[in-house]
């Protein structure tokens, strides 16, 4: 029998002029950058929320708090290692991704692809697993006013019984 659980994940960061773009495991030109304690990882950040929410294993502050000195500035691609392994560990394995990035700009649609490999290979599954979809906030709100941006994530993980 297999055990199949699903899991969401939500967050949201700060955005500001000068600043590195990291999303999704990969540099992007941007005039603005997240402000965060690591790199600011938006995609990363939910996705590894959706895993551990999947498991039932808490959440990406209990197990990476942002006010820790090992966690500033590091690479989100090493929390989603981490995470895979606590997902690992409680006997599951990833069964697909799906994702939904909130963002005035820059356009996302050249990217989608590298990071879907880049987010697959960490996971251990096939990038048509990743689903990486990409819309504004019509100019509405925060996002719309480009100060920030959001992403929602949802993981399907399974375990043989
Ligand atoms: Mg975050």
């Amino acid at each position: 029998m297999t055990s199949l659980r699903v899991g969401f994940g939500y967050d949201v960061h700060q955005l500001q002029e000068g600043r590195k773009f990291t999303l999704g495991g990969i540099l992007i030109p941007s005039e603005k950058g997240p402000i965060a304690h690591s790199d600011g990882d938006v995609l990363i950040h939910a996705i590894c929320d959706a895993l551990l929410g999947a498991a039932n294993l808490g959440d990406i502050g209990v197990h990476f708090p942002d006010n820790s000195e090992v966690y500033k500035g590091i690479d989100s691609k090493v929390l989603l290692r981490k995470t895979m392994d606590l997902i690992n560990d409680a006997g599951y394995k990833v069964v697909n991704i799906d994702t939904t990035v909130n963002l005035e700009r820059p356009k996302l649609k050249e990217y989608i692809s590298i990071m879907q490999t880049t987010l697959a290979n960490i996971l251990k599954v096939s990038a048509s697993e990743i689903s990486i979809k990409a819309t504004t906030s019509e100019k509405l709100g925060f996002i719309g006013r480009e100060e920030g941006l959001a992403v929602q994530a949802v993981a399907l993980i399974s375990k043989e019984l």
